[in-house]
């Protein structure tokens, strides 16, 4: 469970349990993440072996797929504190007010720093701005201000920015030299949903060997993580008030074909 445990303007500071093995799939992000974090928690030997300070990673994908999941997993990897800036906040009433807001949140992440410094979803403060234009005149200086920081930074504030939608991402930020990666995540393939599986019936003590997880795979095709792990729950909740109490293949192919009928009939009354 998340749990807020200090705020600082448009900074928070989350506790959390996730890890690398919270995560089913995305392996090239984790191998990607288990190498930069031996550098992050060995700077000075990295600076004298000619390594430049890590900048940051921009992970841009699916609403569900794990990447606040990943945040979490790379602090708790990087023995860093994670700050999460609510980037949506950053726009303020008065005059100066929004470059204000971002220089505070950068200056307390370089007092915690080392940190790991969360921005979900960038594109909500920086539309419309760069390339093509379109961005209005201080939505343009901060997201200047902002890129400027990233560049020249030379504290131990690893940036780790989410996104849902590459599409309104200013195309600055995804030029070499901003962040040091970009990584697209997808909807998981059948290997990574079964580990979904798997992860989620684990975390809450109901993984037995009676459970064939190759068999939930044909008809999730199409699901997130987060719609793994709402199957998995409500197949739990289910059990609970159920005769036997068990959790089986069976049952959770029935609730799988429950909640997607559920969605089809919303679907068709929202159309
Ligand atoms: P959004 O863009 O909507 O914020 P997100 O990509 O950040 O989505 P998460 O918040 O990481 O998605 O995922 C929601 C929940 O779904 C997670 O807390 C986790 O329980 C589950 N989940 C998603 N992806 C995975 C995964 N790859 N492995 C295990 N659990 C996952």
């Amino acid at each position: 469970k998340e749990q807020i445990i200090k705020k600082s303007g448009l900074l928070e500071i989350i506790q959390f349990n996730d890890n690398l093995e919270s995560i089913g799939g995305l392996e090239k992000l984790k191998e990607y993440l288990t190498a930069k974090a031996r550098i992050f928690n060995n700077l000075g030997e990295a600076k004298k072996f000619g390594i430049d300070l890590p900048k940051g990673l921009l992970i841009v994908g699916m609403p569900g797929c794990g990447k606040s999941l990943t945040a979490k997993a790379t602090a708790n990897l990087f023995q860093a504190p994670l700050l999460r800036l609510d980037i949506g906040k950053l726009m303020g009433k008065y005059v100066g007010e929004s470059e204000d807001n971002l220089r505070k949140a950068i200056k307390t992440a370089e007092a915690v720093s080392p940190c790991v410094l969360w921005i979900d979803e960038l594109e909500k403060a920086f539309a419309g701005v760069g390339g093509t234009g379109g961005g209005s005149d201080i939505t343009t200086r901060l997201f200047g201000n902002f890129l400027t920081w990233l560049q020249e930074k030379e504290s131990s504030v690893y940036v780790l920015a989410t996104s849902n939608d590459v599409s309104k991402l200013p195309p600055e930020f995804l030029r070499k030299g901003r962040f040091d990666e970009l990584f697209l995540v997808d909807l998981p393939q059948a290997e990574e949903r079964r580990k979904i599986f798997e992860i989620h019936l684990k975390k809450r003590g109901k993984f037995t060997h009676d459970i064939d997880t190759i068999k939930l795979l044909k008809s999730t095709d199409g699901y997130s993580g987060a719609d793994i792990e709402a199957v998995v729950k409500e197949v739990i909740e289910e059990a609970f008030v159920s005769e036997d109490k068990t959790v089986t293949t069976a049952k959770i192919l029935k609730t799988i074909s429950e909640t997607k009928s559920i969605s089809v009939t919303l679907k068709d009354k929202i159309d």
